[in-house]
């Protein structure tokens, strides 16, 4: 699979850099899209797995749910300690209610075995929006702030150890306002509410743009070697 996937290639061409941690410290950023928190989202914050879960589902307050087959959650490992975040569902993913299940999943879920990695034992997956925009567009901002206490309380169930924001729609719902071009992201340590995030390409970027796939990997190893990093009390 992996040969199918060009990415043993990839990743013979950067094995030697695993054992250099660059870490840089970019401005931290607390700041969400929801700017104030409305009492509905100081409820979602205080629900279970099986009550978030349930919250998802039922949700209507964008207009995203007229169009849905259903609502789409997220999966993986509960308690981390990576996660990853994508930007919505796509049709695959609205007809199997799993994030990341046609190509760009496929691709995704090649990029972590090649990093040792596995969706549902060490990694969770989920995304900005549960529910799929039209025609795969990009998500409106008042959409990504209608599920933005949902993506929080995921990530605050997850506590993940290292967060990888896949895309710019993910990075920019979880650093807060524009943070600047998607390249100018990469390579550094970023910060949602104090847990480290790193920034790297969109799967669904990587099928059209195959040059920049072995950036991802390289980002990959990055976000690897952050995770690997004591922090500093
Ligand atoms: N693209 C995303 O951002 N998320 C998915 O779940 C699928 C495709």
């Amino acid at each position: 699979m992996l040969r199918e996937l060009e990415l043993a290639e990839v990743a013979a061409l950067y094995a030697p850099a695993t054992t250099a941690t660059r870490v840089v410290e970019a401005p931290s950023s607390t700041a969400s899209v929801v700017e104030a928190p409305s009492s509905a989202d100081s409820d979602v914050a205080s629900l279970s797995w099986s009550q978030l879960r349930e919250a998802v589902r039922d949700c209507r307050a964008c207009g995203l749910c007229k169009a849905r087959k259903q609502a789409v959650f997220g999966v993986g490992a509960e308690r981390g300690p990576w996660l990853f975040v994508g930007e919505g569902p796509g049709a695959d993913e609205d007809e199997q209610g799993e994030p990341f299940v046609g190509q760009a999943g496929k691709l995704l879920d090649g990029m972590l075995t090649a990093a040792g990695l596995a969706r549902g034992r060490d990694v969770y997956i989920a995304n900005v929006v549960k529910c799929r925009p039209p025609g795969n567009r990009t998500p409106a901002p008042d959409e990504a702030a209608a599920c933005a206490a949902f993506l929080d309380r995921q990530i605050d169930l997850i506590a993940p150890k290292v967060i990888v924001a896949l895309g710019k729609t993910a990075a920019t719902r979880l650093l807060g306002a524009e943070p600047g071009s998607l390249g100018a992201m990469r390579g550094k340590v970023h910060r949602y509410r104090g847990t480290p995030l790193v920034v790297t390409y969109h799967p669904a970027y990587l099928l059209r743009t195959l040059v920049d796939k072995a950036k991802a990997w390289e980002d990959l190893l990055f976000a690897k070697r952050v995770l690997a990093t004591p922090e500093s009390p």
